[in-house]
Order: C-alpha cells, then sequence, then structure tokens
C-alpha cells in the first residue's frame, strides 16, 4: 500500500529543483498534489513535464491576502490540505554593507512571513480532523549563517524557531511541525555558479559532493508518513557533513 494514500499534499514552490523533487516523491506515496507558481508560463511547462497528477494555483507566497485566496480556492476544490511543505524561497544576497532594505523585507517575505500566511490557512482544519503535518524548507545557512546573506540567514533560522513554537501549540492535535535544512543541492541555481567556486565548496563538504534534490524529498516524504509522528519541533540538517551541531 502507498504510504499516503487519499493524503492531500500542498508543497509552496513545487516547480522549482527542490520542489518538484517532493512533489514527484509525495505523489508515488499516493498523495495528490497542489502546488503554486508566480511564474505562469514557467508553472505550465513545468506541469506538462511531470507524469503525475498535480492543481497548481497561482499564489505569492509572500502575501497573506493571495494565501488567504488560495485556501477557499483549493479547499472548494480538494475540501482539506493533510501535508504542508512551505518550500518557496528565494535569495537576495549581498554583503551587509551593500544590503537594501528592498532586498531584506523581499527574502524575509518569502522565506518567513510565507510560512506564517500559508500554515495559518491550514492548520486549524488539521487540527480538527486530527491529523497534520507541516514541513518547513530551511538551509544549512540558517543554522550556521553565511557571508552576504544575512537576510536569508535570518530568515531561514526565524522559520526553525517558528517550526519550534507552532510544534508546541499543535503537537495534542496529531499535527508535527518539522524544519528540514538542506545543504548545497544539485539544483539550477546552485550548478549556475560557476565551476571553481562550485569545486570549492565541494571540497567543505565532507561527503565529496553536493547532495540531490531525491534525498530531501525522501526525508520530507518520511516524515510526513504515521512512522514519523514522534518526530517534532525538530530541524534535520541534510547537508553532507558540511555542518554538524
Ligand atoms: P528554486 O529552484 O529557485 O525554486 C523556488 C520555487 O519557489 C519556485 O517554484 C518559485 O516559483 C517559488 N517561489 C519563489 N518566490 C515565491 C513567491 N513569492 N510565491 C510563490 N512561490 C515562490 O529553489 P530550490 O533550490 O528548489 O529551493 C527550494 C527551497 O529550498 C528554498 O526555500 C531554498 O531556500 C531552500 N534551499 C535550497 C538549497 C539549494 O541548494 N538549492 C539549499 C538550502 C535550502 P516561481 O519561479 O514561479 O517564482
Amino acid at each position: 500500500m502507498e504510504t499516503l494514500e487519499e493524503k492531500v499534499a500542498l508543497v509552496t514552490g513545487g516547480t522549482g529543483g527542490i520542489g518538484s523533487a517532493i512533489c514527484q516523491r509525495l505523489a508515488n506515496e499516493g498523495a495528490k498534489i497542489i502546488t503554486t507558481y508566480r511564474n505562469e508560463e514557467k508553472a505550465n511547462a513545468w506541469k506538462t513535464a511531470q507524469n503525475f497528477d498535480v492543481s497548481i494555483y497561482a499564489c505569492d507566497v509572500s502575501s497573506y491576502e493571495e494565501c488567504l485566496k488560495l485556501h477557499d480556492t483549493v479547499i472548494q476544490d480538494y475540501d482539506r490540505v493533510d501535508i504542508l511543505i512551505n518550500n518557496a524561497g528565494i535569495t537576495r544576497d549581498s554583503s551587509f554593507k551593500k544590503q537594501t532594505a528592498e532586498k531584506w523585507n523581499a527574502v524575509i517575505s518569502t522565506n518567513l512571513d510565507s510560512a506564517f500566511n500559508m500554515s495559518h490557512q491550514f492548520v486549524n482544519g488539521m487540527a480538527e480532523r486530527g491529523f497534520g503535518r507541516v514541513i518547513n524548507i530551511s538551509s544549512i545557512n540558517g543554522q550556521k549563517g553565511q557571508f552576504g546573506q544575512t537576510n536569508y540567514s535570518a530568515a531561514k533560522a526565524g522559520l526553525h524557531g517558528f517550526s519550534m513554537a507552532l510544534a508546541q501549540e499543535t503537537a495534542r492535535k496529531g499535527i508535527t511541525v518539522n524544519t528540514v535544512s538542506p545543504g548545497y543541492i544539485a539544483t539550477e541555481m546552485v550548478m549556475a555558479v560557476p565551476k571553481d567556486v562550485r569545486d570549492r565548496i565541494i571540497d567543505g563538504i565532507p561527503v565529496g559532493r553536493l547532495g540531490k534534490p531525491e534525498e530531501i524529498a525522501a526525508l520530507v516524504t518520511f516524515l510526513c508518513t504515521d512512522d514519523a509522528s514522534f518526530i517534532t519541533g525538530a530541524n534535520l540538517a541534510v547537508n553532507g557533513g558540511q555542518h554538524m551541531h
């Protein structure tokens, strides 16, 4: 039997590198997949390329109003959401000296406000039904900080604070809330980094390679199962040993 049969999973940023792998893996386990897009052309091309059924809705996750609208549409079409993966994210890197309020706000609202904006729509329904999974995709750079990423490191560290607090509030309702913190994963974004820079990054990874999106998806999928019911408020690192604590 597929482990997530009949579960409805909403993955934000499903059209990206890690999001695609998460959608695929959850679909393999029988979940119904919903994802969101901003870039319609990219989303349509992405949807056509997938070998599983997926519903895709326009939603800017940095906007509470758009998430509220998305909630109403999804509930109309699917009745419920059992699994919420807050995965959409952006970077706007620059040294602190050159950091602007615009870049700061874009990164905080897309990577951190989004977790509140989306969870606030769906957690009550999960609590009423006595089952829910919320997984926030953070980053190694939220755990250790990163030069040029004051905005991103703050947002990703904040995400885990959010997970821990929400985990405590929902633990008795059959809901688990966890953070997954990937290290460097071989997505288009990372593969676009010049090879010499990428090689230096790989030199700092004890396992000796970049991670694969499928390795993030495998952990996320496990966290969604009943076997993972006792894991909540955790921050799980998937980084090839690059940062241990
Ligand atoms: P990606 O390929 O750039 O995909 C990002 C996704 O997020 C896209 O689907 C994008 O959709 C969506 N998105 C961005 N802003 C959005 C917004 N305001 N509203 C709705 N959707 C939005 O990124 P990725 O590498 O797969 O990363 C996924 C997550 O993992 C991110 O949170 C990232 O910070 C985290 N992460 C990645 C790595 C890595 O090595 N790749 C490492 C650690 C953590 P549109 O294109 O339509 O905007």
